[in-house]
């Protein structure tokens, strides 16, 4: 036994804690979670719990169900809202299929192993992301099934960026929600309103991106969590709202061999070593292939088309907010801030899935040594197609189904997330688009029902 899992048990022991769930994630990025109590636990470690993967989302196909989950001791945490007495840990799991061997199709392996080819490098992948998510008040969601009553979802607010409400629903929830994350290990950089009513955003500090995903996971039942406690509801969907912007989860990326920030050179432009232009490079080149991964709902290009400083089209810049790709400036100067931020995912994004996917990106450029096309200083929107095409400057997929043609057709998003998750996606997904194909919406009837 290690000693992380040891000090697991002895911690389980010490602060009799009742249950531990055992956590994971399904390809689409939802969270599963399974309660053992501590007398199990010693197997967990051992041996892994066994489970029927084929219930779960994307996991496994129904003749090799029999999978493993095998906790991650150094992922253990006490779940503050489940309260001090008699409390509840939580780890994240592995999974492995029967015999030992991670199970191809875990999103968390999948990140793992393009972490392990970055790590043959000799880089490792660092991130952080800023999360931004709605507040809606509960009146007009059914109190059975929590399901929207109606097309329009309530802000809990009316504010705007970087407002301060007074005695605001939104300052209490983010001191509690910072708390809780802060009370399971979590960093967080900062919190503040964000654009749209009742819309919120947290940073977390950055971490290696495989315990970022765990984090993000984290992140995203404490924010349910603390809002179901303040009676509000937490949405995370990309474009909640027509008329505010939509949820991104803007990400800020840096590699590092050893000690040493990988994208930083004093001297060159923007303090950005060869290697950070080509990571760069890697994004832009594959940004469209990777999308419907970042962006993997119908919902997902409504925030991507109708501006509010989400990206649309597949450029870069160092202060331009249009950009798919920032520079940013960092004031403290110091070497290890230097990072890239790429401002495509949205909040419901799988982070394990689209963190192994831009790092794939990222190093394909470095391996071929991509040449950086020149920066849009310009707001990209406000140029014509004419103008755009001049510069080069391509759009990202306008919508899911397109997103999905250009990823069929990658060799990058196939290798990286294996044969059965980009089967499992690629079928899940255009299953997604052709149901919303078959609906008549809202904008439909009323533009055309009593027009025609
Ligand atoms: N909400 C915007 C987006 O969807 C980002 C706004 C911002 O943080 N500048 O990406
Ligand atoms: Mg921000
Ligand atoms: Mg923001
Ligand atoms: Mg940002």
């Amino acid at each position: 036994m290690s000693r992380q899992e040891e000090f697991v048990l002895r911690t389980v022991e010490d602060r009799e804690v009742r249950f531990i769930r055992l956590w994971f994630t399904d390809v689409l990025g939802g969270l599963k979670s399974v309660a053992v109590v501590p007398a199990e636990l010693e197997g967990a470690f051992s041996e892994g719990i066994g489970f029927d993967g084929s219930s779960v989302e994307g996991l496994s196909r129904v003749y090799e169900a029999d999978m493993v989950l095998k906790p991650d001791p150094s992922t253990f945490s006490l779940l503050p809202w489940r309260g001090e007495k008699e409390p509840t840990g939580r780890m994240f799991c592995d999974i492995n299929v029967p015999g030992g061997e991670p199970a191809q199709a875990d999103p968390r392996n999948v990140l793992k192993r393009t972490l392990a080819k970055a790590a043959e490098k000799g880089f490792s992948f660092y991130v952080h992301p800023e999360i931004e998510f709605y507040l809606f008040k509960t009146d007009n969601l059914d109190p059975g099934t929590g399901i929207l009553e109606g097309t329009k979802p309530i802000p809990v607010d009316t504010a705007g960026y970087f407002d301060h409400v007074n005695g605001g629903t939104a300052n209490d929830f983010r001191r509690s929600a910072v708390t809780m994350l802060e009370a399971m290990g979590l960093s967080v950089e900062f919190s503040h309103h964000e654009a749209g009513p009742g819309q919120n955003e947290i940073d977390l500090r950055y971490a290696d991106a495989l315990t970022m995903a765990d984090n993000i996971m984290t992140f995203r039942s404490v924010i349910k969590e603390v809002a179901i406690s303040q009676g509000v509801y937490a949405s995370f969907m990309p474009k909640p709202l027509n008329d505010h912007p939509g949820s991104g989860m803007h990400t800020h990326v840096s590699l590092f061999e050893g000690e040493n920030n990988a994208f930083f050179e004093p001297g060159a432009m923007y303090q950005l070593s060869k290697t950070g232009r080509q990571f760069i490079a890697g994004l832009l080149t594959h940004a469209a292939e990777l999308t419907a991964v970042t962006n993997q709902h119908v919902n997902s290009y409504k925030r991507l088309w109708t501006g509010h400083e989400a990206p649309s089209y597949i450029s870069w810049g160092h202060r331009n907010r249009s950009a798919l790709v920032r520079v940013p400036q960092y004031n403290s100067g110091k070497s290890s801030s230097a990072r890239i931020e790429y401002r495509a995912l949205d909040s419901s994004a799988n982070p394990y899935l689209s963190y192994a996917l831009m790092l794939a990106a990222g190093l394909k450029g470095i391996e071929e040594g991509y040449e950086l096309p020149e920066e849009a200083e310009d707001n990209v929107w406000q140029l014509s197609d004419t103008e755009r095409r001049a510069m080069g400057i391509q759009a990202l997929p306008t919508s899911l189904s397109h997103a999905l043609e250009i990823m069929e057709q990658s060799d990058l998003v196939a290798e990286t997330l294996g044969e059965e998750v980009f089967d499992f996606f690629l079928r899940n997904k255009r299953r997604e688009w052709n149901d919303y194909r078959a609906q008549v919406t809202p904008f439909e009837l009323s533009k055309h029902f009593t027009s025609m």
